[in-house]
């Protein structure tokens, strides 16, 4: 589905990604893990086209997304991504906030974007919540409609940062659980996250960042639980 070949990304003279090769297809879940720094939300933007390149390529069904002639625009067009904070609009109800791509970006109409939305908030557990204004939701709420929200569009890749890592604890299950569904419904899916057990449970691949290079990437139970790399062992050693 998207595949990156040798990227590299700069900011000034500072190489933050380098030398950066994965390929997701369809239905993988795969878990980005790495320290603080490493360069993980910084590929996840350079996935969404919201970052310029350096050098590497980035293709999307087969086609050549960071070639300039390309518009980003066209390509986020079917990727949703959420981050770990202040995900949606402040001025404008649970409804609205998952309403307005599918409108203004897939030219839906209001009733079918509403009826979407209004299935998709139930099913989230946000039914009676569709006509608040996100400052009247709990953290772990306010999290979940912007998961919604970018299910809204129907997206074919879901590109998710830290989610989890602005909420209370006992909220942190609450939206793991959603992603967890997504997963098991065969959504494709490329995560950052700082919730180990979590990977372990959910991904079909990890990948560990040290750097702004993957050292290390593999199925879970092997990254996870019997990593190569000195590096990752420290890494994990640090964060179990
Ligand atoms: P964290 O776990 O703290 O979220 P991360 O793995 O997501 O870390 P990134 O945010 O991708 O790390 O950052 C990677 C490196 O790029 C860091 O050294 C950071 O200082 C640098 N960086 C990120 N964004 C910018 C920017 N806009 N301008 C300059 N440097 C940046
Ligand atoms: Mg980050």
């Amino acid at each position: 589905l998207i595949e990156v070949r040798n990227l590299r990304k700069t900011y000034g003279s500072r190489v933050v990604l380098d030398d950066i090769s994965l390929a997701v297809s369809r239905g993988d879940v795969v878990c980005l893990i790495g320290s603080s720094g490493s360069g993980k939300s910084t590929l996840l933007r350079c996935l969404d086209l919201l970052e310029p390149i350096d050098d590497g390529v980035i293709e999307f069904e087969g086609r050549e997304v960071s070639d300039p002639g390309v518009d980003p625009r066209d390509v986020r067009r079917e990727i949703g991504m959420v981050f770990q904070a202040y995900n949606l609009f402040p001025h404008r109800t649970v409804l609205a906030n998952c309403t307005l791509a599918p409108r203004k970006v897939h030219g839906l109409s209001r009733r079918a974007a509403r009826s979407r939305a209004v299935e998709l908030l139930g099913r989230f557990g946000l039914g009676e919540h569709v006509d608040v204004h996100p400052d009247q939701l709990s953290g772990g709420q306010q999290q979940r409609a912007a998961l919604v929200r970018a299910l809204c569009t129907e997206p074919k890749l879901l590109l998710l940062d830290e989610i989890t890592a602005a909420l209370d604890p006992e909220l942190v299950g609450d939206v793991l659980g959603i992603v967890r569904d997504l997963a098991a419904a065969g959504t494709t899916m490329v995560l950052a996250t700082h919730e180990m057990a979590f990977a372990r449970e959910v991904a079909s691949r990890v990948c560990f960042l040290d750097g702004g290079r993957v050292l290390e990437s593999g199925p879970p139970e092997q990254v996870l639980g019997d990593p190569v790399e000195p590096r990752t062992r420290e890494f994990l050693r640090r964060v179990l």
